[in-house]
């Protein structure tokens, strides 16, 4: 297939648009970042490249890891028991909204807001934290062909100060009987947020969900897809699809990834944020591109 061309006025534009958003501060790393970093990756089911911009920035992924570690847990514990965990439901609520786990009671509403995907991160198979990043870095890094790593200088950042919101969450999931271990749990998903790579790893992960792989089951992918277009965005997630149609992921570092079904993904890198936590030019450039 032949993608849009990522223009050069169309990156110009995209920089304009990322001066509305903000860093996030509570990641000393991320506030640090450059705001006027832009990279975009385009790649289709035939392996055709296109990339734009600071395409070898390195950042980490942060909740762009969580329709991943859905997949991992799919195919090594399988759908039933996965969604005995957690739901499938859309939320209505910010990523690391307690209230939402107050009013599902206790019930993590989907994988791909923190309850869920701290609940998902206590079942990833190693003996620690450290070695269960490692695990689904290699799992992943294996079957779509990229170079994640684990960035300590990301951890050491992201355990720099603490984040209460997560910490309530991990006590309510805990209360509630859903978390046996909570520090194992929560480091867990840290280590796991701290996979880094460019935005060519990033849509080579993409495209696993897109065009499967020979070990990955067909319908857990769909699964995945399905998930990423109704909850991947947070609360913003019912517009974007209504307006754009792709299932996306999005990060705080600022990573976007979308999928564009039957053809390829898209992955953008651009740190300012909108207030629901989702890079600002990012979305603007997946829409652009699909057009
Ligand atoms: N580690 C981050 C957090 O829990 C990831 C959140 C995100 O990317 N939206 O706050």
């Amino acid at each position: 297939m032949v993608f849009k061309t990522i223009s050069s006025d169309l990156m110009l534009q995209a920089h304009q648009k990322s001066k509305t958003g903000q860093l996030p501060q509570y990641i000393p790393c991320l506030s640090e970042a450059d705001p006027q970093w832009l990279a975009v990756a385009f790649l289709s089911i035939d392996n055709q490249l296109q990339i734009k911009g600071d395409s070898q920035q390195i950042f980490p992924l942060m909740s762009v890891i969580k329709p991943f570690v859905l997949l991992y847990l799919l195919e090594h514990l399988g759908e039933k028991l996965v969604f005995e965990r957690v739901g499938n439901k859309s939320s209505d609520l910010p990523f690391n909204s307690l209230s939402q786990l107050e009013i599902d009671d206790g019930f993590p509403r989907n994988p791909m807001i923190n309850s869920g995907a701290i609940t998902l991160a206590s079942f990833l198979i190693g003996k620690n934290s450290k070695l269960r990043a490692e695990n689904i870095c290699f799992w992943l890094n294996q079957k779509s062909n990229s170079k994640l790593f684990l960035s300590e200088t990301v951890l050491n950042s992201v355990r720099s100060l603490s984040n209460p919101l997560n910490q309530a969450i991990v006590e309510k999931l805990t209360a509630k009987g859903v978390l046996e271990n909570p520090e194992l749990a929560l480091d867990t998903y840290n280590h796991i947020c701290c996979l880094s790579g460019t935005v060519i790893d990033l849509v080579r992960l993409g495209l696993l969900l897109v065009k499967g792989s020979d070990y990955v089951l067909l319908k857990h992918y769909q699964i995945v897809s399905e998930i990423m277009t109704t909850s991947g965005l947070y609360e913003a997630s019912a517009d974007f699809a209504a307006k754009v149609g792709l299932p996306t992921k999005s990060g705080v570092s600022g990573a976007v990834l979308s999928l564009i079904p039957e053809q390829g993904a898209i992955a953008t890198y651009s740190p300012p944020l909108n207030s629901q936590g989702n890079s600002v030019a990012g979305l603007w450039l997946v829409e652009q591109l699909n057009i």
